[in-house]
């Protein structure tokens, strides 16, 4: 078969069975959510006899993420699989270099229930909802895919919010300054990058909840990002992503944050939060304290939202202790 016709026609068939977008190669499957195309590209045998599984374990992710942020974050996205030995998912790595895509290895013994409990997939689709801000605030895009990756996922009863908490609790030290280092924009180690980061996004959840009363929170904020910005396709600067998600809030605590960290390095107590918050020493094991002062908010948090969030809406409306 001529290669340029068997493009061709793949392209036709696709744009024709979809009427939007077409995916952009021979794809081996592809996943049309609302008004977004996914194409999901193999490069290997073994994992193309598995699509069945693999469709559900991308379109549970998809679906996870579009949830959370009230519609999938990109009209198309190419994921590309490659195949590697033995079990689990790796690799994970969201480009956009001439079309979004996100890239992963797969392992060809995997079983469904791995990837019914992945959270890689979830993580790099949460990085299509931000646009590209700049290396040096690497920190603010994988804080919000390590933050919100957990939250989405308990929301839609994928994941045990105790786990959530748990991991947040042993992880979070890890993004604390170390002696020597500064502000969040000039310290791109691992650690400040990713739980860092992570650490912003989950005070500036708190302190958004505590100021309109637990209407809204971090998750409002980063749905009007998404809508304004269009994510990840786009180019945008780290100011103006703040003050639309502060806007969406009427709040200034996304921006008014950053300020704070972004060239100081600063060390909140965190076992007062957890205390505040009534999480325990050991979540998976221990009940936590819903007597807590900041308990309320804990509960929002990882409660799936009843309608798309503003302010002034009926969204999850829990009194603020
Ligand atoms: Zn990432």
């Amino acid at each position: 078969m001529h290669p340029a016709w068997f493009v061709s026609t793949a392209v036709l068939t696709s744009f024709c069975a979809l009427g939007h977008a077409a995916c952009p190669e021979p794809v081996s499957l592809q996943l049309q959510l609302s008004e977004s195309l996914i194409c999901v590209v193999m490069d290997d045998a073994v994992l193309k006899k598995e699509q069945p599984l693999l469709r559900t374990w991308i379109d549970r992710s998809a679906r996870i993420v579009a949830d959370y942020y009230g519609q999938f974050p990109a009209p198309l996205v190419l994921i590309r699989l490659r195949g590697m030995d033995g079990s689990g998912v790796n690799g994970g790595r969201t480009t956009n270099d001439g079309g979004l895509m996100i890239q992963m290895r797969v392992g060809r013994e995997t079983s469904a229930e791995t990837l019914a409990a992945d959270w890689v997939l979830v993580h790099e689709m949460v990085h299509l909802a931000l646009p590209e801000v700049g290396r040096t605030h690497d920190w603010l895009a994988e804080g919000l895919a390590t933050y919100v990756e957990g939250i989405a996922r308990a929301q839609d009863g994928n994941r045990a919010i105790a786990d959530v908490w748990a991991e947040d609790r042993n992880s979070m030290p890890k993004g604390l300054p170390r002696a020597g280092e500064g502000g969040m924009d000039q310290s791109p180690s691992w650690g400040r990058t990713y739980w860092g980061g992570a650490l912003y996004c989950l005070q500036a959840d708190i302190a958004i909840r505590e100021q309109t009363a637990n209407r809204v929170g971090l998750q409002t904020a980063l749905r009007a990002i998404l809508k304004e910005t269009g994510g990840y396709g786009f180019e945008s600067n780290i100011g103006e992503v703040l003050r639309i998600g502060d806007a969406a809030t009427g709040t200034h605590v996304m921006y008014g944050l950053y300020q704070q960290i972004r060239a100081t390095p600063q060390t909140p107590d965190l076992e007062l939060l957890w205390t505040l918050l009534g999480v325990p020493t050991d979540p998976l094991t221990q009940p936590f304290d819903d007597r807590a002062p900041l308990a309320a908010i804990r509960i929002a948090i990882t409660a799936k939202p009843t309608s798309p969030a503003a302010p002034g809406s009926q969204a999850p409306s829990v009194p603020k202790n």
